[in-house]
């Protein structure tokens, strides 16, 4: 403990005409001090195996222990809402999340923990609050995480521990602390200028904001995307492969040509924005159609991606669902418990919360290479989710594939390793493995992806990514 003592450093007298009166000025320092959800599964949570004995129908917390390195925040004046850190001369938008060690004292687990330098308060502020990953940004910083009144003492500490929120009363009483009110701070007991506050996800739901249609037009505007014609496809045999979820308004637009066709698909690499060749101008709904051996659709992402942010509302079930993407022909098919640590973690978080709040660009991305490669399902296990991993599906850039299937082809891909021995390695050699590859060509070829960000079983594998492809999508 340092520091409970208070530190003069200065004094300073009332205005000219008042009476003199010396008021003590307290150079004041907080730390702040994050504690990571530990994770839930494989008994690793004694108070989840407490509430929950085995039963994994429960967990949140699974495969990657949440941590929070290189997310945004700052600290703001909370009633003046002026930044305080970074510092105004450091001219930097936020700081990152950084210097991360563990800890398992809090009789739960494993937790990452994330030290914040401590942060001077300037003597004109009283109360200050953190702005964390998006919310961070400048433009919308909206959510006072932890408004608090800073203490007149020297140094500050404040402890932050993120938990579901089901375990809240049960960690409270086996660490000996009362059990806090949302987002507020309370007095550590036993430990002077000590404090401490509950990160649940219900408060990550209000921290992390939904992706609006503004938003959405803003982050992805309207575009024409090509593929080359599928070998084959020809007026000889129109119904030649044709796409099973293909409607008849679609082979009509095509003037009877199918838009799939057996054989091989010709690859003409990543194209993204403007349309290769001039089309006429686009309908209003997304409509294929046919030049020479090159397709286009004109996708207006807002209506195409209508479905899924309209998809869940009310619901916390953890049943798999799929959500048709009319407009291109494609099947999600989100599988079971691909939102189980958003809702888990939370009391009232429904699967529309979570699905909002998953950057469009995501979406767009992983559509836009799917359909160039007229693979025309994809199954996904996690977009945004508060607790697990890093924070880039806490910030809603992250997307996570299981499986692709090129139905005409008869392609169905699950997108995992054998072994160890694969990380790092080439994709497999299969007409699957070689669709993957081009997926994944085609994602580090678009301009929205984050580049060297796409991770896979095989090509780009970084811890934990044995069972699924992770997709990164640039921040806003
Ligand atoms: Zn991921």
């Amino acid at each position: 403990m340092t520091g409970s003592t208070p530190n003069p450093v200065g004094s300073m007298s009332s205005g000219q005409n008042m009476p003199t009166q010396q008021v003590t000025v307290i150079s004041r320092l907080v730390s702040f001090v994050i504690y990571c959800a530990p994770r839930d599964d494989h008994g690793l949570n004694p108070m989840y195996t407490t509430l929950y004995g085995g039963d994994d129908r429960h967990t949140g917390v699974t495969d990657s222990a949440s941590y929070l390195n290189n997310m945004p925040y700052v600290i703001v004046d909370a009633d003046t809402k002026k930044v305080i850190y970074p510092t105004p001369s450091s001219h930097k938008e936020f700081e990152k999340i950084q210097s991360v060690s563990s800890t398992n004292t809090l009789r739960d687990g494993q937790r990452k923990m994330h030290a914040l330098p401590p942060i001077h308060i300037p003597d004109d502020v009283s109360r200050i609050a953190l702005h964390i990953a998006n919310d961070s940004f400048h433009y919308s910083r909206t959510f006072q995480l932890f408004p608090w009144t800073v203490p007149d003492v020297a140094h500050s500490k404040v402890h932050i521990y993120e938990l579901r929120s089901d375990l809240r009363e049960r960690f409270s009483s086996q660490n000996h602390l009362p059990n806090p009110s949302d987002n507020t701070l309370a007095a550590k007991p036993g430990a002077a200028a000590e404090y401490f506050g509950y990160l649940d996800g219900d408060l990550w739901l209000r921290i992390s904001h939904e992706f609006t249609d503004s938003d959405i037009t803003r982050l992805c505007p309207p575009e024409t995307i090509s593929r080359n014609l599928l070998a084959g496809a020809s007026q000889a045999n129109p119904l030649a492969g044709v796409h099973p979820q293909t409607t008849p308004v679609q082979q009509e637009a095509l003037g009877g040509m199918a838009p799939h066709a057996d054989g091989l698909h010709a690859y003409v690499g990543p194209i993204t924005g403007a349309p290769v060749i001039s089309a006429p101008t686009p309908a209003p709904t997304a409509q294929p159609s046919v030049v020479g051996s090159v397709e286009q659709v004109h996708v207006d992402w807002l209506a195409t991606l209508a479905p899924i942010y309209a998809a869940g509302e009310g619901s916390r079930s953890m049943a798999p669902f799929t959500i048709e993407i009319g407009d291109m022909a494609i099947t999600l098919a989100f599988i079971s418990r691909a939102l189980a640590n958003a809702i888990n973690t939370s009391t009232n978080t429904t699967i529309q919360q979570a699905l909002r709040r998953t950057s469009p660009r995501t979406f767009a991305a992983i559509l836009r290479a799917a359909w160039r490669l007229h693979i025309d399902k994809l199954s996904l296990s996690s977009s945004w989710r508060p607790m697990l991993g890093s924070r880039l599906h806490k910030m809603g850039v992250g997307l996570d594939v299981t499986e692709i299937d090129d139905s005409v082809d008869h392609v169905n891909f699950t997108i995992h390793n054998h072994s160890h021995a694969d990380r790092g390695h080439a994709f497999p050699q299969g007409s699957g493995g070689q669709k993957l590859a081009r997926l994944y060509q085609e994602l580090n070829g678009d301009s929205e992806v984050m580049h060297g960000a796409v991770y896979t079983p095989w090509v780009n594998w970084v811890e934990p990514h044995d069972t699924h492809m992770h997709i990164t999508v640039k921040d806003e």
